[in-house]
């Protein structure tokens, strides 16, 4: 799989690390921390995901992916995406 890092271009996946779905937000207190670091949606289609490209810029990335095809349809730095 290519993912297109938006500040080395277009690298193969073997240079980042994959962290996973990029929605869940860390909640301020304890009260929802169990939910947020072990309970993860499984969606077949379009998913948010944060990669970071260890063996590059070392940027964290936010890459939308469909996970039916693993077909790539944007990436942006993780620092600009919506929050
Ligand atoms: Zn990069």
């Amino acid at each position: 799989m290519r993912i297109p890092c938006p500040y080395c271009g277009e690298r193969n996946s073997g240079e980042f690390v994959y962290r996973g779905d990029a929605a869940p937000m860390r909640p301020e207190g304890a009260e929802g921390l169990f939910d947020y670091v072990y309970l993860r949606e499984n969606p077949a289609g379009p998913l948010r995901e944060h990669w970071y490209h260890a063996q590059g810029c070392r940027n964290w990335i936010e890459v939308t992916r469909d996970t039916r095809n693993h077909v790539i349809s944007g990436a942006i730095l993780a620092r600009e995406a919506r929050r």
